[in-house]
């Protein structure tokens, strides 16, 4: 009964590929995906995209851009490289998609192919915990990133939060909002590294105490390391996982 109301419903709002738009043959097989066969294909290609610093498929690597280091993350989680104007990859388009609209179907896809690595990189840092004497694991909970209120005017919704709430339902870890937003600043994308840094300094507070956990902080994309460099300074969580879908590559330290 479940699978008819889906199917007619995607009869009336045939679902679209989340990267090229194309409208997508409605089935019930075909509801739970977010891109198209030949969008699919490519995405698969791009998750094996390898770290030009480890040489490991990014599913493997935990390369920790340097800022990020600086402020004590050991471990960052990513998908699939950005690209830029020249190169659009599709986990390019599916970020920017997100920033449009944001789909469930999506967020699932995301969710699943992150919850993967992210328990990986959980495993290990138990590990390392162990070998140094703690008896207790740490307790692990999903946060994110807030945008500005300019950010989610467009839509309504903030896709950094979907995406950890996303996480959260995929890993079973419990979603808790531990940042908030103080000011706006100005648009990231005109500034120079040293200026997006000083941009959001001070842009972001602690709004619940996180001492105690193992924080996935989540973010849609991760260029600079800017935001996420400066919530990991305001958090100071017992420990940090990096996580995003998309990663502009630059110098990284392993
Ligand atoms: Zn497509
Ligand atoms: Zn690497």
């Amino acid at each position: 009964m479940k699978s008819l109301c889906k199917l007619v419903k995607e009869l009336l709002f045939p679902p679209r590929c989340a990267a090229c738009g194309k409208l997508m043959h409605p089935s019930p097989s075909l509801a739970e995906h977010a891109l198209c066969p030949a969008c699919h294909k490519i995405w698969e290609r791009e998750l094996r995209t390898q770290c030009s610093t480890c040489f490991l498929e990014y599913c493997t690597c935990r390369c920790v851009p340097v800022g990020l280091k600086k402020q004590g993350i050991e471990q960052y989680v990513k998908l699939a490289p950005y690209g830029d104007e020249k190169n659009f990859t599709v986990t390019r388009r599916i970020v920017l998609g997100m920033k449009e609209h944001v789909k469930d179907r999506t967020l699932r896809l995301l969710a699943k192919e992150l919850a993967l690595t992210v328990q990986a990189a959980i495993a290990a840092s138990e590990r390392v915990r162990q070998k140094n004497g703690y008896k207790e694991p740490l307790e692990t909970v999903v946060t994110y990133l807030p945008r500005g209120k300019r950010g989610v005017r467009r839509t309504g919704v903030d896709q950094a939060r979907e995406l950890a709430r996303a996480l959260s339902a995929e890993t079973g870890y419990r979603f808790v909002p531990l940042l908030g937003r103080v000011r706006d600043g100005l648009p990231q994308k005109s500034l120079s590294r040293r200026e997006r840094a000083l941009n959001l300094r001070g842009a972001f507070e602690r709004i619940a105490d996180a001492g105690q956990y193992r924080v996935l902080l989540v973010d849609d994309v991760v260029t600079t390391g800017a935001g996420m460099s400066e919530c990991a300074r305001v958090l100071e969580a017992a420990e940090i996982i990096a996580v995003s879908v998309a990663f502009t590559e630059k110098k990284q330290i392993k």
